[in-house]
């Protein structure tokens, strides 16, 4: 935080950049001095927690009209999310709701209404462990990022494996999410589920977050498995060896016994004073084979 000369904190500059252009050159020019905001929500709770320092520029980019747009377009069947929709918006937007239902649950399940009414769905993401991501995970993510010149698109599976190793990636400005509507193949069956354990059931930090959508063809074998698992510090991921197993198999005893097994030995979910590794991975594996169960009944 900015201090002055008597060492008495000051406020921070806000700066409110009309389009993305000026957001960026405002962050090149104060650099690690500048920090984009959207609503707010997790930037204040690390002040005030001490996890980090208020910065002596704030870019709040909540007047970029661009990064509020919610769309579909209907031929490609792809969904964008501008990054400062709030969780609110998607949390009641039909469009999310009839495309991409498990992101309608997931912030549904996120904070209380009035910190829903101002956190984004970019800020969400970007925290890296954000409770929407195991169900953005589901739908093919884009991130969509201004970096000055022409745009960058990135899958936002690479950008968490990455993005707690390489910061190159805060000098950037986030447009927006796009998403791919899955398709349903004909005669075929979707069953969609996401699941947020926490120590209590509401306004909690998650113990595990879990989202599975799958197909179940007329033999009732699976296809287009999808499955992704995050929870508390743990950065979101999908179980792609537990996909591919799945994939082709009818979800019977044998196999849902073997997925329970995959997951206590893959996943692997960080512990904390509360809740240790041990009982993530197991609450993971539950929730996971839960679901397969209930997906063959
Ligand atoms: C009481 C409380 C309860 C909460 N409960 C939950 C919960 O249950 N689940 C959960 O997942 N989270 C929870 N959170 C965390 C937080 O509210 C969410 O993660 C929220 O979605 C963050 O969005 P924001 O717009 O407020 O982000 P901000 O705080 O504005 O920003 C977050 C980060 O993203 C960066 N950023 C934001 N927008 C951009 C952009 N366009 N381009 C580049 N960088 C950008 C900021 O620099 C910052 O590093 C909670 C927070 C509080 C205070």
């Amino acid at each position: 935080m900015a201090a002055n000369a008597q060492g008495v904190a000051e406020a921070p500059f806000v700066w409110h950049p009309s389009n993305t252009a000026e957001a960026w050159q405002l962050k090149q020019t104060f650099g690690a001095e500048g920090v984009f905001t959207a609503g707010g929500t997790l930037l204040r709770t690390q002040w005030e927690s001490g996890l980090a320092a208020m910065p002596t520029h704030l870019i709040n980019v909540g007047a970029i009209e661009e990064l509020h747009r919610l769309g579909m377009d209907g031929e490609s069947q792809t969904g964008h999310i501008g990054t400062m929709i709030t969780l609110s918006e998607i949390r009641t937007s039909p469009l999310i709701h009839k495309n991409f239902p498990l992101l309608t649950e997931a912030a549904r399940n996120i904070a209380a209404p009035s910190i829903r009414n101002l956190a984004t769905i970019g800020g969400n993401v970007l925290s890296m462990v954000g409770d929407s991501i195991p169900a953005l995970l589901l739908y093919d993510p884009v991130l969509h990022w201004h970096d000055g010149s022409n745009g960058l698109e990135e899958p936002l599976s690479e950008w968490l494996s990455t993005a707690a190793v390489h910061a190159a990636w805060k000098e950037r400005l986030l447009i927006a999410v796009e998403l791919a509507k899955p398709t349903l193949d004909t005669n075929t069956k979707r069953f969609v589920a996401y699941h947020k354990v926490g120590r209590r059931d509401a306004f909690t930090p998650s113990v595990i977050t879990a989202a599975i959508s799958l197909q179940l063809d007329p033999d009732h074998r699976l296809s287009d498995v999808r499955i992704a698992l995050g929870g508390g510090q743990t950065i979101p991921s999908r179980l792609e060896a537990v996909e591919a197993f799945l994939t082709g198999k009818p979800a019977d005893k044998k196999a849902i016994t073997q997925v329970y097994g995959m997951i206590l030995e893959s996943f692997e979910p960080k512990g904390d004073a509360f809740v240790p590794v041990s009982y993530r991975k197991k609450a993971a594996a539950n929730l996971i084979a839960s679901e397969l169960w209930k997906a063959s009944r």
